[in-house]
This record gives structure tokens, sequence and C-alpha cells, in this order.
């Protein structure tokens, strides 16, 4: 350690000697600096090495056409980095989290390098609108938007707020009446209670979703995501520097989740599970059977569960909100989009601990101060309108059958949803899946999904049955002449 001048000591000698001791100390640490400078230069140089390896092994699997992500080959580099760690006596949670964002690197690499980037449902609705400017009637089945009307309650409530000057900021949290009618609504449809401080008010549920994300997720911790899964979460836990566990469900299984998936995926570096019920796109409910050893397994662990909602409106068989299996640390996501077809109002919320609200909050306050002040009172009105959520209801449960029905005539596996307004089959034929739908955008003029948008589903894609009957109708009939 340097020694700091020290005026009780006059003596001429002991100076002397503490300014050699100084330079000496001072030399040592030096080397010490250089030597730890060398170290990381290198590390910096061998992350370089590894990228280009990255980028061959990235060419390779487009040349034969292999998958990026190998769970697999994840798991073998795991044990062999915690098996590292161990013997060089090193903290295993710094290596988990290192070998995380070397991993994140490496996927990255190869999927520019293969030229795969998954497309995500605003791209297809993207290309179809342009057909649209160009003259064509596309049918759209891609984008999940109801096509009915808001209830007429909030569309005039908008005006008279307008109107009685409701056009201002609010709290970041949201209007302390609309956190209160929140509140309300959740005790009567969830039979729970709340605290005001544990309501967020959001630009829709998408913006709940990345600001719990990106306040929670640090870089190199691991978040579970179960799979099919609508792409934003991974981009929300991308952007946050974290890294993806999916675990895949199968359509040969009935897409059921397991809580011992869930319990195998889990290691020191799991912060957060990700689960979407009804789920976009198959449309599962887990059981509540399933959501409560979820929620065990959870408390157990200690992981945040994120339970995104937003169709829980849509549910044609028994539906557990994470707000009923509170055992564990929660995020429940909730949107006015789907529920009263107010998708271009950008209103949802998030309900949680208090502590993780504040972290919403305070990303809130400096992306965008608040929802606009008439929206949130516009919102009020819809919380009590249970026909008009039960009509829609009612028509897509009919719309669902339809679309079941038409579709079994297909070379098609899949399962009819339990919930939401997603059908998502899987193509049984040797087909370019991505080529096919593109004909069928093109030629045909209907719209879809192509299935890698929600993982590893090459020859699948997404149906939303966001139209009504005979125009369903219509577009499976063209869907089916090009299959
Ligand atoms: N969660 C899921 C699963 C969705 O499909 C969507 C929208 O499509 C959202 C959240 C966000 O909806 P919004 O931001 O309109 O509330």
């Amino acid at each position: 350690m340097l020694t700091i001048w020290d005026n009780t000591d006059g003596n001429p000698t002991n100076r002397l000697e503490r300014v050699k001791m100084q330079d000496d100390d001072s030399i040592e640490i030096e080397k010490l600096r250089t030597e730890i400078r060398q170290i990381t230069s290198e590390i910096i140089r061998l992350c370089a090495s590894r990228s280009e390896v990255a980028k061959k092994i990235g060419r390779f699997k487009q040349e034969r056409g292999l998958i990026i992500q190998t769970p697999e080959v994840e798991r073998d580099l795991r044990r062999a980095v915690l098996g590292e760690a161990s013997k060089r006596g090193l903290d295993e949670l710094f290596c988990l989290r290192l070998l995380n964002l070397l991993v994140g690197d490496s996927t990255k690499v190869q999927k520019r390098e293969s030229g795969e980037d998954h497309s995500s449902p605003l791209q297809t609705f993207a290309i179809a609108k342009q057909m649209e400017e160009r003259g064509d009637k596309v049918i759209h089945l891609e984008v999940g938007e109801p096509d009915l009307p808001p209830p007429r309650v909030v569309v005039e409530e908008i005006s008279t707020a307008i109107d009685s000057g409701l056009t201002r900021y609010t709290e970041t949290r949201g209007a302390p009446k609309v956190l209160d009618a929140i509140r309300g609504y959740i005790r009567r449809r969830h039979k729970v209670s709340v605290a005001e401080d544990q309501v967020i008010v959001t630009p829709g549920g998408r913006f709940a979703i990345y600001g719990a994300i990106v306040s929670l997720i640090k870089p190199g911790d691991e978040v579970i995501i179960v799979e099919p899964a609508w792409p934003a979460y991974r981009d929300c836990v991308e952007i946050a520097g974290g890294k993806i566990s999916p675990v895949v469900t199968s359509v040969d299984d009935g897409w059921a989740l397991r809580a011992t998936d869930i319990l195998n995926s889990i290691s020191k570096a799991t912060r957060m599970i990700i689960i979407n019920q009804p789920s976009n796109p198959t449309g599962k409910i887990p059981s509540e059977k399933i959501m409560r050893e979820l929620a065990k397994v959870a408390k157990e662990e200690n992981i945040m569960i994120l339970s995104d909602e937003v169709y829980h409106h849509y549910s044609y068989k028994p539906f557990t909100s994470i707000l009923e299996s509170t055992e564990c640390p929660y995020i429940h996501i909730d949107s006015f989009s789907k529920s009263y077809s107010m998708t271009g109002y950008r209103i949802g919320y998030a309900v949680s601990d208090k502590d993780t609200i504040r972290k919403i909050s305070s990303l809130q306050s400096i992306a965008i101060t608040s929802v606009p002040e008439f929206v949130q009172y516009a919102a009020i009105k819809a919380l009590d309108q249970d026909s008009f959520v039960r009509n829609n209801f009612e028509e897509m449960e009919r719309r669902r059958a339809v679309t079941c029905e038409e579709l079994r005539h297909l070379p098609l596996t899949f399962v009819e949803p339990d919930g939401g307004f997603y059908v998502f089959p899987r193509i049984d034929k040797e087909i370019d899946t991505e080529r096919l739908l593109m004909r069928i955008l093109e030629e045909k003029k209907v719209s879809l999904t192509p299935g890698r948008a929600f993982g590893p589903f090459e020859n699948y894609f997404r149906l939303a049955f966001c139209q009504p009957e005979e125009v369903l109708r219509e577009a499976i009939k063209r869907i089916g002449s090009l299959l």
C-alpha cells in the first residue's frame, strides 16, 4: 500500500525511506496494472477470435440449412465452463453471466452470417400494406387486432375528456382515479386486492413488458421463455443484454407446459420466467394445477414470473391468473387493446410488488412521462363493459369454431386454441414455408405470419381469426388451393 506523508514524523531518514518505499510501491502497482491491461487486451483478442469462429459456424449452418440455437451444445459448454470455474475457484454466477454474454454475441454473429433474422408479425403486415397501396385487396390474417369497434362509451368519453380539459400530464404511474378503477376491476375479476403502488398504467401491454424486462434484467441474466412465443419477449431480453433459455413446447404434445421442464431450465443466473396465457400464437392456457406448480417453483428459486395475460377475456377454457397464484414474485400484464378493441388507444398496465413498479415507473418517466390523460379517463369507462366483453368473446368463439372446421380439411396439424384469437398449424408437407406464405400473399392476397417469428417453427404459420366468418372461410379456401 502507498504511504501517505505523515506530518507527525519529522525524521529526515524516515522520510527518505518512505519516499523510496513509495517509489517501490508505485513501480510494483504500475507493473500489476500493466499486467491486468495485457490480460484484458488478451481477453478482447480472444473474443475477436471467438467471433470469427462463430461466423464460420454461421456460414456452415447456412450452407447445410441447420438451426442457429442448439440447446444441447449450449448445455455442454455451460457444463465445461462450470467445471473450469470450480477448478479455478471462480464464482459460478460470474462465469455463467460471462458465458451468457459470449453465447449471446455468437448467436447474433451467426444470425447475421446466416441471414436469419426472425420475421415479426408487423413485418408481414408492412408488406401487405404496401400491396394495398398498389391497389390489391388483402385479407389480413397476420395481425392480432380485433376488427370490432371499441365500446361506444369509450369513444364518447374521449371527446368529453378532451372538452373538459383532461389533456395534461398525469402522475407517471397513472392518474389516481384510473389506478383505483383498475384495482376495483382486479378485485371483481380476479378476487384479489392490490395496493395503489402495485399498479402502473402504461402505453399498451407492450411497454409494460418492455419496462419490466429492461428494468429487471441485467447483462448475462437468464430469462426462460416458453416457445412458441410472441417475438417481443426475445427482443426485450436481448436489448437488456440477457440470455434466453427457451422451453420449447410441441404441437404433438398439445403445446403442454410442464413445471419440470421449467425447473430443468433454471440455473443460478435465471432471473425471470415469461409465460403468456392464453398464448400468442398457440392459444394454450396452462391448467390451474400447472400455474400453482410454476408459482411454487418460482417461489422456491426466488425467480420472477412475468405473466402476460392480455388475451384473458378470450378464454374458451378455465383460466387462472398469476394474480390468483401469487405465492411467487410476479408481474401481471394486462391491456385494453384486445379486451376492448382499443389497440390504437395505447393503454395497458402492470401489477407487481411496489419495488418493481417503482423501477418500471422510473423508466416510464424518462421515456414518455405518462399515458395521455384523456385516454386514461376513457379507459375507466371500458372497465365495466361486461356485456361488450361477453359479445366480443362469443363472436371470437364462433370464429374459432369456423376456422378450426375449415382448417381440418387441409394437410395441417394443429391444436384447437384454448383462448386468444390465433391458430398455429404445422404444414405436413416437405415445402419451403416462407416461400409458400409469400405466394399465398402475392397470388391469393391472404396475409399470414411465418412460424419462425415465434421460435424454431419453420414449418408453421400463425393465423389470426380477427375477421368475419365468411371472410375466414374464403381466406382458408384460398390457402388450401396452394397447399
Ligand atoms: N402481449 C401479447 C402476447 C401480444 O400479442 C400483444 C400484442 O399483440 C401485446 C402483449 C401488446 O399489446 P398492446 O401493447 O396493444 O397492449
